[in-house]
Parts: structure tokens; sequence; C-alpha cells
């Protein structure tokens, strides 16, 4: 694997496309191939629990390694896809490589829980429960060790749709989390009608944590709900020491961001991982390099 080593320096080409554009298009043209010639790679965040820092699972983020315009990010296709019927098999594919990687890390005596991002469409795919099933048992990877995202706009979108798959995914063992939680226009009430274990509180919220008091009063309403609706919070996009300070007396026990690690290929992730057996490794705070 020393090609792939090497690309793992690459810049991520990361910007969103006019769907008009000659790229969006071409790409568009280009993603069965992608998936037939496993182009897309899946990169591992950790999420840890607040204040030590203690990976308690990781979220896979997926990646096109494009053989001419390299390490693509999925803000640049994920959106193509969505509006393609590839994103069925394409979802498929990165719960697969997600529950495999479980597997391997499982055989190393590492346990934690990876996180798979799902698109709205999946939900009303007949197939998913199936295919998720039928890949748990094949790799014998306990279900509760695989957590499934959908964001707050998404299920939405079809609030009905979600509240019949949710307790049909419960029911398989997997956990659930609510994305990108407070950017998408419904109301705090709404999670009470969904059986979800987590919810994510969006970055959007986080980042003036240390200097908008009305950040704060946010945070600590959403943190509130969810303690009273008995569901588990992680807020997302920690950059810095101070606002995972702030977080941790305000009582939010697990965190996300690149202040305690970005999306790593499974080959840099891994010696994290394995460093301290069990599972308790301090992550140390990873600056530049590899994304
Ligand atoms: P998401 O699920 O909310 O993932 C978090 C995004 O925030 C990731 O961007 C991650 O790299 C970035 N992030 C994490 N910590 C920080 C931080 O401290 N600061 C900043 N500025 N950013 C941070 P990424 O990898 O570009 O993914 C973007 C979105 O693409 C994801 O948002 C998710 O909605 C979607 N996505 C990624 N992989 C998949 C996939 O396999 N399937 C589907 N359907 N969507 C995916
Ligand atoms: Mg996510
Ligand atoms: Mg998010
Ligand atoms: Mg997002």
């Amino acid at each position: 694997y020393h090609a792939k080593e090497l690309r793992l320096g690459y810049q991520l080409f990361d910007q969103t496309l006019n769907s008009k554009s000659a790229l969006w298009v071409s790409l568009r043209g280009q993603l069965n191939n992608a998936l037939q010639q496993n182009q897309f790679v899946l990169f591992y965040q950790p999420k840890v629990s607040l204040p030590q820092g203690t990976i308690v699972g990781v979220e896979a983020l997926v990646r096109w390694e494009h053989p001419e315009k390299g390490l693509l990010a999925p803000g640049v296709f994920i959106d193509i896809i969505e509006q393609s019927t590839v994103i069925h098999e394409f979802t498929r594919y990165v719960l697969k490589q997600a529950i495999i990687q479980c597997r391997l890390w499982l055989n190393q005596g590492v346990r934690i829980s990876v996180a798979v991002n799902l698109s709205p469409y999946n939900l009303r795919d007949d197939e998913f429960i199936p295919y998720l099933k039928e890949q748990l048992s094949c790799h014998q990877v306990p279900a509760e060790l695989i957590e499934i995202e959908l964001t707050e706009s998404g299920t939405m979108l079809d609030l009905n749709v979600a509240q019949r798959v949710f307790p049909e995914l419960r029911a398989v063992g997997v956990k659930l989390s609510i994305d990108d939680f407070g950017t998408g226009m419904s109301s705090l009430a709404y999670v009470k009608k969904l059986d979800v274990n987590f919810i994510k509180i969006d970055r959007s919220f986080i980042t003036n944590i240390t200097t908008d008091y009305r950040d704060v009063a946010v945070i600590k309403s959403m943190l509130l709900l969810c303690v009273n609706l008995n569901k588990e919070v992680i807020a997302e996009g920690i950059e810095t020491s101070e606002q995972a300070e702030i977080l941790h007396e305000l009582g939010c026990k697990f965190a996300q961001g690149y202040y305690f690690g970005k999306p790593m290929h499974p080959l840099v992730i891994t010696p994290l991982l394995t460093k301290d057996l069990p599972v308790s490794a301090k992550v140390t705070p990873i600056k530049e390099g590899y994304s």
C-alpha cells in the first residue's frame, strides 16, 4: 500500500460544485466505474469522551480517490450520488467497508463503535435492513457497535418514513444518531418523536462558544432537553481546548473535532487505537498533516 500512503498527504479537494458545471457532469458519469474500482475510501474520525479524550468510537467519512483529481471530499460528490440511484449501492458499499473495518479492529482487540452516514433516500430502500443484517452476521460484528447517522434535515424531510424505519433499525440492534442537530429548522420537541440514541450538536453552535453567550444558552438548552429525553449528546467540530473545556463544564459527555483528531486513513488511525489496550488511548490532538 505504498501508493496509498503517499496519497495520505494530498490536499483534500473540497469545494461545492455548481450542478451545471463540467466537473459535476463528468463526476456523475464516473460514479459506477468508481464504485466497481473501489475508488471510494473511508477515513475515520475519533469520537471521544470528555474530559479525558478517550476514543469511544469513530465516524466513517468517505473520500473519493479520484485517479486524476486526487482525494475528493464528500462535499464535492455526495450531492451527485444522492441525486442518482447509485446512492443505494454506494451506501451499501460504505456500510460493508465500515463493518469489515470494525471486524479488523475487533481482531486486534479494539472494541469501538463505527458510525456510518446515511442519505435520507436510503430509508426508502427496502433492501437496506436485510443487507445490514447480512453483513453484521457475515463478519460477526455485534450490531451495537454500528451506529447510523442521519441529518436532522434529512430526517424531517420525511418524518413518517423515519418514524417507521428507525424502530426497525433499533430492532436490529444498531445505534442511531441525529446528525447536524440544530440546523434542520425543526422544533426541538421533534426529537421526542424519534427513537434515537445520540444527538450530534452541529458545529455551527460550537464555533463561537467561547465568545458568544447566546451559543452557550442554545447548547445549554439542547443538553437539558437531551438529558430529559434520555439521549446522549455529541458536540461536533471542537477545534480548541477552550471549546472542549466549556462543553465539559456544561455537562456534554462526548465530542468530535479536529482538536481530538481529523478524519484519518485506517493506516493512520489504527496505531492510535491499538496503542494502549484495551482502548483507553489518549488522543493527542492532531494539528496539521494527514487528513
Ligand atoms: P458530517 O456527517 O456532519 O461529518 C462531519 C464533517 O465535519 C466531516 O466533513 C468532518 O471532516 C468535518 N469536521 C469534523 N471535525 C471538524 C472540525 O473540528 N472543524 C471543521 N471545520 N470540520 C470538522 P467531511 O468528511 O467533508 O464530510 C462532510 C459531510 O459529507 C458529512 O457531514 C456527511 O454529511 C457527508 N458524508 C460523509 N461521508 C458520507 C457517506 O459515506 N455517506 C453519506 N451519505 N454522506 C457522507
Ligand atoms: Mg455524520
Ligand atoms: Mg455533522
Ligand atoms: Mg454534515
